[in-house]
Parts: structure tokens; C-alpha cells; sequence
């Protein structure tokens, strides 16, 4: 049987609920709360039927925009939140136990380290590893591990974890395996083909897309059996046991802890999501196009791509990610060119922190978003102070080409 690819499923899947007068994109639905004609009705959905109460814990918005994002991912469900870290925040906190342990990348996005931080101090144990080798992560668990977190590709470094063998080694120790899949977005990859548990994707980056929204989900792929996780409260078992995860987060972190999406957000996002696949091949063919002009520049001492042949995971990354390599570069600056000054020469690309844009935005890492956690911590992290991050957008690649090119030759020392 014909099944319809990633684009034409996403853009027609409102449709699929027959939307009032014939509307292509289901309304926007702005009630704080929703009412019943029958108490009992109130009641039942209280008590765990499909339906609407009070707009923290979903509205008919934010439900068709995880179906969306249930769809890109091949998910069972989803549930989608205000932002990435409240998603991130959501899974850490209500999966998680003082006394227990977490297995975490080393090379992870600024803020879930600072968050990681915050979880230690509640008496979470966790080990950072380098998630480029799983033999690292073997070597990290412990009786009480029950946890693994990695990112796909990391920020700033473009480390590309060893995706499929971490899940190998979850599955074989009934560890939960947490994916953030934000860099590579579900058009590059889909963490449920690795074995992945939940899939966490920060919705404000490439699905959106735009620069216009912020949101965050996490995707449960059904391929954990929560029947054997402690930390599982009673209320929530019920129905099939590889749903209860998703559940607990749903209740303890989107109802309890109140990171909601509002509406207007989810809609925009839902929009930017339609095109996700034209905008990610455009990002990747410009990235690629840049790494390998800036490779070659003069200025420049090293780019790190995972789209480059010499980079140290290309092989990996073409085999998970099917050759496509993502929108984001880091490159770090030759001796004498200053950071600052190349920056400021940038006509096209704007100085800004966020990532996934249609625009590209560059930034110096070390005195930004990783400026916090320290120079020990960024050396761990592989962040040199001279790293500049670029969000490659969507603009002609001439443009793009013709804008770095100028700036370097600009600051060429001598
Ligand atoms: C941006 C980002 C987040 C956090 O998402 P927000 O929507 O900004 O809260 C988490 N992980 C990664 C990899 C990110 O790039």
C-alpha cells in the first residue's frame, strides 16, 4: 500500500479531523477552560477519558500540534510544552529520583547543563561522558543507573553521538534512552529507529523555524516497558505499560509544573512545521557549502561539520543521519583574527543567540552560551575561546558564500 511521505502527511493531517467549514488548519483555541452539557461527562473526563478541562493540561491546539509532531517522529504520543527546557525540565524531574543515576552526554546545549546541575543538587547522581564512544557509557552504569541522555548532534562541537549503540546497550540494561533530537530535527532522523525511549525535540528551533515561536515536546515511541520502572506512581498505571512514562510526564511535569504551550504559539509552530523538510535541505546544502569555503579560507583554523570528510563522526553521521548533516557549524578562527571584529563585518548574518532560523545568526560561543559553566567545563566541552557558532539559514548560498569570505579577508592579520 502507498504511504504518503513526510511533507504531504504533515500538511494534510489537520484535515484528517474533519476541521469545521472545510478550514485547513484546525482554529486556534484560546478558552482557558472547557464545558459540559452532562456533570458526568466532567466527571469521566476527570477520571482519564479523551477531552478538555483546563488549558495547562492541553487544548485542542496543542493536541493537533503533537499529533504533528507524533507523526514526524513515529511516535505513539506527545506532549508539547512552552519551551525545550520545560520538556527537558518535565522528563529529568518527575522520571527521576534523589539516589538514582543519569548517564549524560558531556557535549550537551548550555542551559540542560546548567539544568543538570540544578538535578544534583536534589541528589540526582550523574556521570558526563563522551557519547562519541558508547564504550564510555558502558563503563558509566551503575545498579542504580536508570537513565542515559544524548543529544544527536552537539552544539557548538557537531559531535555526533554513537546513537544506535547506546540504544543496543539500553535495551540490554532496561535503561530509559532519551534522545534530544532538536539539531537533526525528525527530517534527518528519527531517535525511535535507535531504540530511543522519549524523544525530546525543542519545537522553537527547526520545526517552527521561523523566529516566531517557542515550544518544546517530548515524544514517547513506545518502545520502553515502564512495567519494571520504580519511579512510577500507581495512579498511572494503567492501560499498556509502555504508555505510562509519557503519562507521569504528562501529569507530574505539564499539569503540575505548568509549562504550557499556549495556543497561539502551537499554531505558529504547526505552520513552520509544514515546510520543516524544504527549509532542513536548504539549511544542510548551505551549511555544507559554507564548512567547505571556510575550510579552505585562510582565516579560519578549523570547522567543525559533520558534513566534512575529516571530521572524526562524517562515517557515523552519514549512516544515521542518510548524508544529510544539519544547519550548524562551528568554526574556530586562525591566530590574529579577532572574534569580535570578524562579527561585526557580517552583513547578511545577524549576531544572535537561537538556532534553526530561516536567518543565519552567528555568535562567539565561549562568551555567550557557554560563558556561564566556566572555562574548566568548556575545555571538557571542547569550546575554544576563539569558536564562533553559526546557525546556517536559508538565504542564497552566494549571499552566504560572499558574506563570510568578505568578513575574513577583512580581519586577515597583515
Ligand atoms: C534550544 C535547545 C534546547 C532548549 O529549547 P528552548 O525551546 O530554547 O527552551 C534544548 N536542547 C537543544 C539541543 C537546543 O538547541
Amino acid at each position: 500500500m502507498h504511504q504518503n511521505g513526510f511533507t504531504t502527511t504533515i500538511l494534510h493531517s489537520d484535515r484528517e479531523q474533519s476541521v469545521e467549514h472545510g478550514a485547513v488548519h484546525k482554529p486556534m483555541h484560546p478558552s482557558s477552560e472547557f464545558a459540559y452539557e452532562d456533570a458526568r461527562e466532567l466527571a469521566a473526563v476527570f477520571q482519564g477519558k479523551a477531552g478538555f478541562t483546563y488549558a495547562r493540561q492541553g487544548t485542542p491546539t496543542t493536541t493537533a500540534l503533537e499529533a504533528k509532531v507524533s507523526r514526524m517522529e513515529g511516535g505513539k504520543g506527545t506532549v508539547s510544552f512552552a519551551t525545550g527546557m520545560a520538556a527537558l525540565s518535565a522528563i529529568f524531574t518527575t522520571l527521576l529520583r534523589r539516589g538514582d543515576h543519569l548517564v549524560s552526554s558531556q557535549f550537551i546545549f548550555g542551559n540542560t547543563n546548567s539544568l543538570l546541575g540544578t538535578l544534583q543538587e536534589l541528589g540526582v547522581e550523574i556521570t558526563f561522558v563522551d557519547v562519541t564512544d558508547a564504550a564510555q557509557v558502558r563503563a558509566a552504569l551503575r545498579p542504580e543507573t536508570r537513565m542515559v541522555f544524548t543529544e544527536t548532534i552537539a552544539n557548538p562541537g557537531t559531535q555526533v553521538a554513537d546513537l544506535a549503540v547506546i540504544g543496543q546497550i539500553c535495551r540490554e540494561h532496561g535503561l530509559v534512552y532519551v534522545v534530544d533530537n532538536t539539531l537533526t530535527s525528525p527530517w534527518m532522523f528519527q531517535p525511535a529507529s535507535v531504540g530511543a525511549s522519549l524523544v525530546m525535540n525543542s519545537l522553537s528551533k527547526y520545526i517552527s523555524g521561523h523566529g516566531n515561536a517557542l515550544g518544546g515536546s517530548v515524544t514517547d515511541t513506545g518502545l520502553y516497558d515502564w512495567s519494571g520502572y520504580a519511579n512510577i506512581y500507581e495512579a498511572y498505571r494503567k492501560g499498556p505499560s509502555t504508555s505510562w512514562g509519557l503519562t507521569q510526564v504528562k501529569k507530574k511535569g505539564l499539569r503540575d509544573m505548568g509549562g504550557t504551550l499556549a495556543a497561539e504559539p502551537a499554531h505558529r509552530i504547526a505552520v513552520g512545521a509544514e515546510t520543516l523538510a524544504l527549509r532542513m535541505a536548504r539549511h544542510c546544502s548551505n551549511a555544507l557549502a559554507l564548512a567547505r569555503l571556510l575550510e579552505s579560507h585562510r582565516g579560519v583554523a578549523r570547522v567543525h561539520y559533520p558534513g566534512l570528510p575529516g571530521h572524526p563522526q562524517h562515517e557515523r553521521a552519514k549512516a544515521l543521519f542518510g548524508s544529510r548533516f544539519g544547519g550548524l557549524l562551528g568554526v574556530e578562527l586562525a591566530e590574529g583574527v579577532d572574534c569580535f571584529d570578524f562579527l561585526n563585518r557580517l552583513r547578511v548574518v545577524l549576531m544572535a543567540t537561537h538556532l534553526g532560523d530561516t536567518r543565519s545568526l552567528a555568535l562567539p560561543a565561549a562568551h555567550t552560551i557557554y560563558y556561564e559553566m566556566g572555562p574548566e567545563r568548556r575545555r571538557q566541552m571542547g569550546i575554544a575561546d576563539s569558536l564562533i557558532r553559526v546557525s546556517v539559514g536559508i538565504e542564497d548560498e552566494a549571499d552566504l558564500l560572499f558574506d563570510f569570505d568578505q568578513a575574513l579577508n577583512a580581519c586577515l592579520p597583515g
